[in-house]
């Protein structure tokens, strides 16, 4: 099996050149698109997964995905916003995006959502999954394994897709709410505070018993931030 192939579709050649650039070195293959005419003449031609920018001339992205989703092969999409108060619309029925970044991001966030789509739609993942290494701080999404020092830390499986998703976006702090979706999913009805359960779980394993202080760090009102080890 091939690499995977990914319609990057984004009118800013900037940010296409730059996901372009992202996604090749991380073995897949692509296709770019600078409007959307192009975007779904590609989609449709039998891509992997499409990134899809939603401000795009000629056909928007809200139009693109909806005449995909009226297609008979449903190409996964993993959406570019730059604007918060879309995202309900974006990943709800009505667009029905099987994620989203929202602008300004990093790549390796994109990066890490679109492995992370085509696995779940039983696409292809692309060559590896990702190995995140800070330092001291080993983190390896195959194994579902965490090191300190070359020595194994036992995480419940929220725990380490909590880790895996702060440390995804280093530097990058990330709400509450975001972290409750990302990890508990959409359909979690529960209380923001279970995050602030779990952070301190993993402080107590990473940082206190493993002794690697301060990588988790709170945003006051706000959420929390992955720092470099
Ligand atoms: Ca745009």
């Amino acid at each position: 099996m091939g690499a995977p192939t990914i319609v990057v579709a984004e009118d800013d050649a900037a940010i296409r050149d730059l996901l372009i650039h992202h996604l090749e070195r991380e073995g897949f293959t692509t296709v770019p698109a600078a409007d959307g005419h192009a975007a779904l003449r590609h989609a449709r031609l039998g891509a992997d997964l499409l990134v899809l920018d939603l401000g795009l001339p000629g056909v928007d992205g809200y139009d693109v995905a909806r005449a995909l989703r009226r297609g008979e092969r449903a190409v996964p999409i993993v959406m570019l916003t730059a604007r918060t108060d879309e995202i309900d619309r974006v990943v709800g029925f009505e667009l029905g995006a099987d994620d989203y970044v929202c602008k300004p991001f990093s790549p390796r966030e994109l990066v890490a959502r679109v492995r992370a789509v085509l696995r779940r739609s039983g696409g292809a993942s692309g060559p590896t999954l990702v190995q995140l290494r800070f330092g001291r701080l080993e983190i390896d999404e195959a194994a579902r394994e965490v090191r300190v020092d070359g020595v194994d830390v036992q995480l419940k499986p929220r725990e380490f897709a909590l880790l895996f998703e702060l440390a995804s976006n280093p530097g990058i702090a990330l709400s509450r709410e975001r972290l409750l979706e990302r990890v508990w999913g959409f359909d979690f009805d529960g209380d923001p505070r279970t995050v602030d359960v779990h952070v301190r779980r993993l402080r107590a394993k990473i940082e206190e018993e493993a002794g690697l202080p301060d990588v988790l760090q709170t945003v006051h009102g706000y959420g929390y931030k992955f720092v470099r080890a």
